[in-house]
This record gives structure tokens, C-alpha cells and sequence, in this order.
């Protein structure tokens, strides 16, 4: 059988290896393995989104309210916005999706940093555009401008922070560029996690309102799996003008978030107490990451996330530290996929990092 030809340019994407393979393969007990790849809540989901999710169990059987009211509501007052600017999405990687089959097809181009989410990139070719990367790893925007001129893409991603990289823009240098593109140019903000990078700096807070109103041609996404602590509810949204939310939801699959989904969202987002546990610990842990890097020698870009990302250097590589860590149950992120001989851990509890920099540690001293 023959497939769309778009899809053989396509890698198939490397999610982070689940705690199960690592149970399977090295019967390791699951409560001994720990993750540190997916850069979710180590903190885990509010307990009260919990309970929520515990009691629509009932409902199962009937399909989740489309119109997604609550949730939208809850959204709309959180950002300041009307819920008609707003589109949930099963992950914010649905959004994304959703972004690329409104906008683009196989004439059409898309800007990206040349280190960034692998999403992007497999989407835009699902539809078969051609991907046009920036030459520097971190988003530079001069360059990002530069390529726009040049190309005339009909999207450019924007990852703040970036993702895996872990730097961030600054609000007012985005607002800068923004100005430069013409309003017929689709700009994804991609704001995963934003919550960390605002407690961390005010500087790098975007305010998807302020961006919605500003621009008609940008979308503002966000995601309930980091942060929040939701990944495995999968939900995500999407902000901006009413026209590019009446475009996307044309593609909007009915009935895409679950009733527990919906639910644990709308008390997820009420929970800030637990939001803001979950940032101060990872505002507390991070230092003792960027400290082992100091005293190991190793290059990292300094992170507006909950994760952190070390360059190796030869004789040490990324894919043998990540199967051995992997052996011993501690399960980070190998970005040898990303053409880098690179680490990424995902800040943890301090037990967590803890059992990581001991791990790492013996590895390194037997190397
Ligand atoms: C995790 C992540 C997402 C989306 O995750 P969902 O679980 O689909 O909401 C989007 N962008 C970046 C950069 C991410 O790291």
C-alpha cells in the first residue's frame, strides 16, 4: 500500500519513555522508578482535580458537554477574555494541529528556531510544507525576522520558553517583532510554560489578551499538562481573535475533551495554592541543577521551565547516559533526536533530584 508521500519526510515523534517500559524491561519496582523526561508536576495533580475527576466517574456514559461552558468560562475569566477567543484542545498539541491544517498545505512554509518543539515540524509536513529553521539553536529574533522577509511563511512558531532548550524572549522584544509581520502570517505563542517563566522574571509574562488585541494574526497556547499537572487528562487551549478561533474550530473533532478532562481543568485552574507549591519548588530545585552543571563542567542555557537541559561533551554521550540512567530507573531525556549530544531533566521533588545527581554522579566518576 501507498501513503500520502507528505508522511515520508515524517520521523515518528519520541514521547518520553514511560515508567512502565522501565518496570518491564529491568523489573525495576514501579514506586522505585523516577521520572524526569516528560516535564511534568512532579508535585502531581491538584488533589482536588482528583476528587473532580473521582466524581464525574458516574457520568461516564454520556458524552462530555461539547460546548465545554464551564471550562471556557473558568478560561475566559482567568485570561480576561470573552469565551468566544478561546478553543480547547486534547493537549495543546491538538491546538497546534489544528493551527496547521487552517493555514497551510503543501506550497505553504513554516519558520521555526532551529531547536524547538518536534511537533511543529511533524505537523507542518503532515500537510506537506517545507520547514524553514533559524540557523542559531535558541530563538534569535533578528534571524526570525531575517527568514520572514526572506520566505514569506504562512506560520512561524514561537516556543516561550522553548522548548527543550529552555530559554526564553522577553515579553517586550516579542511585541517588537509581532509588529513586523504582516497580519496575514499566522504567529503561535506557544506559552507551555509560562507559568514557570513569569514567577521567574516578570519580563518573560505574555499576556495572551493583550497579544489577542494587539495582533489579529497571533494565537496564544496553553496547556494544562505542565504547570497544572494534567498530563495524562490531556488539555490544552488556544487564545485569540474570534476569526482564527471560528476558523480552527471548523477542524475541532466534537466531543475532543473528556467529562474527567473538563473536569479536572476547571478545578485545576482554581487551585492555586497547588500552582504555586508546584512553581516554588521548582524555583527552589533548579539552582542545585544549574550548581551540578558548574561542577561537572557542563554548558546550559539558564531555564524559564521545570526542566533543564546539560550539553555533554565527548568522551560523554547523551544516549549512553540516558540508557544507563534508564537501567537504574531514573528516566530523563535523551536529545540525540534533536541531533544534539544532550540531557534534559525535568526538575523534580528533592528526593527526586536527589537520587538523579547520585545516579549521575557514579556514572560519571566510572567514566
Ligand atoms: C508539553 C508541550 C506542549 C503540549 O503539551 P500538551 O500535553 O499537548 O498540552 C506544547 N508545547 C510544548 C513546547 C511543550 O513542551
Amino acid at each position: 500500500m501507498t501513503f500520502n508521500t507528505a508522511l515520508d519526510s515524517i520521523k515518528i515523534y519520541e514521547a518520553g519513555l514511560p515508567i512502565e517500559l522501565a518496570v518491564r524491561k529491568y523489573g525495576i519496582a514501579e514506586y522505585e522508578v523516577v521520572k524526569l523526561a516528560s516535564n511534568e508536576n512532579p508535585l502531581g495533580a491538584s488533589p482536588k482535580a482528583i476528587d473532580a475527576i473521582m466524581k464525574v466517574a458516574q457520568n461516564a456514559h454520556l458524552y462530555p458537554d461539547d460546548s465545554m461552558y464551564v471550562l471556557k468560562e473558568s478560561l475566559a475569566k482567568h485570561f480576561n477574555v470573552t469565551s468566544n477567543t478561546l478553543i480547547i484542545g486534547a493537549g495543546s498539541d491538538q491546538i497546534i494541529e489544528f493551527c496547521i491544517h487552517a493555514k497551510a498545505n503543501h506550497t505553504s512554509k513554516v519558520l521555526m528556531a532551529k531547536t524547538t518543539f518536534a511537533m511543529y515540524e511533524i505537523y507542518a509536513k503532515s500537510v506537506g510544507a517545507q520547514v524553514i529553521r533559524t540557523s542559531s539553536h535558541e530563538h534569535n529574533l533578528q534571524e526570525f525576522l531575517e527568514a520572514y522577509k526572506a520566505y514569506k511563511p504562512a506560520i512561524i512558531f514561537l516556543c516561550i520558553p522553548n522548548n527543550p532548550l529552555g530559554e526564553c524572549l522577553d515579553s517586550k522584544e516579542t511585541f517588537e517583532f509581532l509588529k513586523q509581520v504582516d497580519s496575514n502570517c499566522l504567529v503561535i505563542i506557544d506559552g507551555a510554560y509560562q507559568e514557570y517563566a513569569k514567577a521567574k522574571d516578570s519580563n518573560k509574562a505574555l499576556n495572551p489578551k493583550a497579544l489577542m488585541e494587539a495582533f489579529p494574526n497571533v494565537i496564544y497556547t496553553g496547556t494544562f499538562s505542565k504547570a497544572y499537572g494534567l498530563g495524562g487528562m490531556r488539555v490544552g487551549y488556544g487564545i485569540a481573535n474570534v476569526k482564527i478561533i471560528q476558523a480552527l474550530s471548523k477542524l475541532r473533532p466534537p466531543f475532543n475533551i473528556t467529562t474527567p478532562s473538563l473536569a479536572a481543568a476547571v478545578v485545576a485552574l482554581e487551585d492555586t495554592e497547588h500552582l504555586q507549591r508546584s512553581i516554588e519548588n521548582n524555583l527552589e530545585q533548579m539552582p542545585l541543577f544549574e550548581n551540578f552543571a558548574r561542577e561537572k563542567g557542563f554548558k546550559f542555557t539558564p531555564s524559564y521551565t521545570n526542566f533543564i537541559t546539560y550539553y555533554l561533551e565527548y568522551p560523554l554521550d547523551s544516549t549512553e547516559v540516558a540508557e544507563y540512567l534508564f537501567k537504574k530507573g531514573m528516566i530523563i531525556r535523551n536529545l540525540a533526536s534533536y541531533g544534539l549530544n544532550a540531557i534534559r531533566i525535568t526538575i523534580g521533588t528533592h528526593v527526586q533530584n536527589e537520587k538523579f545527581f547520585a545516579l549521575f554522579n557514579t556514572y560519571l566518576k566510572q567514566k
